[in-house]
């Protein structure tokens, strides 16, 4: 039996011996597709590589929530093509599944994928890669040995155990690792809600009714925030998936968690009802709920470099730029209904569930405009005395008008690939991460498939 000491409200644990599983070049945590890919570009250049993942599967937002959607991978005017590497390839292998349904021109939805197919394909590419997965394993602590993280405690069906590597990649989307190792974190003033994904069957019976003006006008009646609603079918289904839940909880927190997930059900829920209320000849009936609520923002991390949503806006170019972006700038309104919409070109449009688009302008037209924006490996690289951790993902540094429009898949899946290959070069030249030549992490990249402007 263990052992406790106890005080009114601390208990404290005895020390313990745990198991050292295994020994790698490169840990990952957290298993989306940003991680993935990360443990995927090291492995392919010779690293050893573990993946450690909470949930069943691998995919993060994309397969546990149900967001099945990437954007495109040309620049905001549809013509030059700003990032392929492994999206592209992940996209190609969904094709030959007849698992996608793609539009490229489409500054919504590009891609529009099956989710269940996506989480099998991540199997796959996992198992062809050499690389050692942990699923149903939670990240717990880090393990610092003179100044030097050294290992992970993890936790699984095993109980409490402990991976070494020489490098660690936290792309758990809340940058639990480096939380834990007492970097600096912040969370925005202004976070972009949550959303409750959920699937729906005969979506089709609701026929002409203008389901996001049924949701918005009766949205009081049922306790709904004032939203934004989105779906479509998945593709190779005659499944629907909607989007069209809001929760503001902080989910970072073990509390604000646990109240996001149940309100996002009660949601889902509410919108059902006000369906069927309101077109009483649907026969639409639920058919699936998320694994987990989808998470658009929580902390994030102090880099060497805080992107701004002005050298987004602007579209600066970096020359440590590891990523390229078209997706617009999206605020989801706390204060009022609708999202706002700001493009390179200095249109902003303003959009309502069931309402017309209300066009603007947040800066004057010019002659010529950006096409694409760029993230720097800075806004990778944490503040801190940790040489051997890197972020990836939407907890990287960026202010909240940056996150908008960088916190989508198809960017944060470019920030996992150049970590992964920034770890590799790293070790190769036994050098802190902020000391990677960003010379030498483009032309790595570029060599592995990636597109670098
Ligand atoms: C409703 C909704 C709609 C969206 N729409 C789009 C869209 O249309 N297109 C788009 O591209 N993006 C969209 N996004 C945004 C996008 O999904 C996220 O910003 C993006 O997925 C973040 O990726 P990530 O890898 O950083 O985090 P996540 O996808 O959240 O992945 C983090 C992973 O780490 C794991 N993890 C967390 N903590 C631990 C731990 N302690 N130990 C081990 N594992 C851990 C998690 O289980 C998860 O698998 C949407 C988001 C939401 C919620």
């Amino acid at each position: 039996m263990m052992l406790i000491l106890m005080t009114q409200n601390l208990i404290s644990e005895p020390a313990r011996e745990i198991p050292v599983v295994g020994e790698f070049d490169l840990c990952v945590l957290g298993g989306s597709c940003t991680g993935v890919f990360a443990a995927i570009r090291a492995a392919r250049l010779g690293l050893s590589v573990a993946i450690v993942e909470k949930m069943g599967c691998f995919g993060g937002v994309a397969t546990l929530s149900l967001v099945n959607v990437w954007h495109t991978p040309l620049d905001e005017v549809f013509e030059k093509r700003i990032f392929a590497g492994l999206t592209q390839e992940v996209i190609d292998r969904l094709k030959r599944r007849n698992s996608v349904k793609e539009d490229l021109a489409n500054a919504s939805v590009a891609w529009g994928f099956n989710s269940a197919e996506m989480q099998i394909e991540l199997d796959e590419l996992i198992t062809e890669n050499n690389i050692t997965p942990w699923l149903h394993t939670s990240f717990v602590a880090p393990i610092v040995q003179d100044g030097q993280l050294t290992a992970i405690a993890i936790e699984n069906k095993n109980g409490r155990e402990a991976i070494k590597a020489r490098f660690f990649i936290d792309a758990t989307g809340d940058g639990d690792l480096c939380q834990r190792l007492g970097l600096d974190t912040y969370l925005a003033a202004r976070r972009q809600p949550s959303t409750t994904c959920a699937t729906f069957s005969e979506w089709d019976s609701l026929g002409n009714a203008n389901w996001g003006a049924l949701i918005r006008e009766h949205a009081d009646e049922y306790d709904l925030p004032d939203g934004f609603a989105w779906g479509g079918n998945i593709p190779g289904s005659d499944v629907f998936m909607l989007a069209g839940t809001r929760v503001f909880e902080n989910c970072s927190t073990a509390e604000g968690f646990t109240k996001a997930e149940i309100e996002g059900r009660r949601q889902v829920r509410a919108i059902q009802d006000i369906l069927r209320k309101y077109a009483p000849e649907s026969k639409l009936a639920l058919q699936a709920l998320p694994a987990r609520i989808g998470i658009r923002e929580t902390r994030h991390v102090r880099c060497l470099h805080q992107l701004t949503g002005d050298e987004v806006l602007h579209g600066k170019r970096f020359d440590d730029a590891i990523a390229n972006g078209s997706y617009r700038v999206d605020i989801h309104h706390d204060d009022k209904p609708g999202i706002t919409f700001r493009y390179l070109d200095g249109r902003e449009v303003y959009t309502r569930p069931g309402l017309p688009h209300e066009n603007g302008r947040w800066r004057e037209a010019t002659a010529q405009s950006p096409t694409f924006y760029q993230i720097p490996y800075r806004s990778l690289v944490p503040q801190g005395p940790f040489g051997n951790v890197l972020a990836a993902g939407r907890f990287i540094d960026a202010d909240t008008v940056a996150h908008g429009a960088i916190r989508v898949m198809v960017n944060m899946n470019q920030t996992g690939e150049a970590a992964g290959v920034a770890a590799y070069l790293a070790l190769k030249n036994e050098c802190p991460a902020r000391e990677v030549s960003p010379a030498k992490l483009r032309t790595t990249l570029a060599d592995g498939g990636s597109i670098i402007l």
